[in-house]
């Protein structure tokens, strides 16, 4: 049995306008369109995927773009920052790319001995691009906007803002095996998984802030990784014990997941590695058309319809 959660699967997040969204995380960000689908429990709205280049669980953001959706507010129970890694000799790189092509960013800062530089998707999620020297160690890729070597490697870290964390970080240590690996100011920082897995959450602890409303550019929940479905059976019981109370195992056709809230108020998935994007599209055509599970097929023609059209370039892979 699994001793500790293997860090982050995947995180979703709320956007409005979809060709936004699509052109800030292929175009500026380089990272892959690797699925698009809808929601599955709501099929009126997209459900984006981007990631590395076959989209491996610790490299998939995803978004529910609502065309007409209002901005969220920030505030607490809410995660607050999403942070990639790169190469510890990349942050150069990124910061002359968004020089030139006149994007806002901040830093380049330290946390924890990190260097790294954020800036806001079209719809105000707050990105931070972060010098990671385990990122040295996984292999890049170019779809033609990145060099290999810069490109976006995983995810680094999330930042969690909670009006009080004893209980979460209760459940972080306790129950899913993470390890507190540092305080620095009014932040505590919890590592997940490990080497090219692992991921950080950072712990915001703010008593006096009103919880944040969910809205265009906040996060919708964060998946934690776990092998298969036997593995997550024994997350789930391990949940239930701690007092929790996550839903049945759901099919999400590229992964299996369960679903609860972590007792500072965040959406928690743990999602199964197995069986991956590959599962209805192949390398090469991944994101290129609308895939849908069986169970909304019949549907397709209407689905069709609803949705704004989205304009995606083929993937063309480079050396
Ligand atoms: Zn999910």
């Amino acid at each position: 049995m699994e001793k500790a959660i293997n860090g982050i699967h995947h995180i979703t997040v709320i956007a409005s306008d979809p060709q936004a969204n699509y052109d800030f995380y292929t175009d500026l960000l380089g990272m892959r369109f690797i699925k698009k689908t809808v929601n599955f429990d709501a099929p009126d709205v997209y459900h984006l995927y981007y990631g590395d280049e076959i989209g491996a669980p610790g490299t998939v953001l995803t978004f529910f773009p609502f065309p007409d959706a209002r901005r969220g507010k920030r505030g607490t129970g809410e995660i607050t920052v999403i942070g990639f890694s790169v190469p510890s000799d990349s942050l150069n790189y990124w910061i002359n790319r968004l020089a030139e092509l006149a994007i806002d960013f901040d830093g380049p800062s330290k946390k924890f001995g990190y260097d790294y530089i954020s800036l806001l998707d079209p719809d105000g999620m707050k990105i931070e691009i972060v010098a990671d020297p385990n990122a040295n160690n996984i292999m890049g890729w170019n779809n033609g906007e990145i060099p290999a070597e810069h490109s976006i490697r995983k995810f680094f870290s999330t930042t969690f803002y909670l009006r009080s964390s004893l209980m979460s970080e209760e459940l972080f240590t306790k129950v899913m095996g993470a390890k507190l690996v540092g305080t620095e100011g009014n932040i505590k920082r919890y590592s997940f998984g490990e080497k090219a897995s692992e991921a950080f959450v950072d712990i915001y602890e703010d008593g006096n802030t009103q919880r944040g409303i969910s809205g265009a550019g906040t996060v919708h929940h964060i998946a934690w990784r776990t092998a298969n479905d036997e593995e997550q059976n024994n997350w789930r019981n391990k949940v239930i014990e701690f007092g929790l109370h996550p839903t049945e195992m759901v099919d999400r056709n590229y992964f299996h997941s369960i679903y609860f809230r972590e007792p500072g108020g965040i959406l928690f998935e743990i999602a199964t590695d197995e069986p991956g994007f590959m599962i209805d599209e192949n390398f090469d055509s991944l994101g290129m058309e609308l895939k849908l599970p069986e169970w909304h097929e019949p549907k397709r023609q209407l689905i069709e319809q609803i949705l704004i059209p989205l304009r995606t370039k083929a993937f063309v892979k480079q050396n």
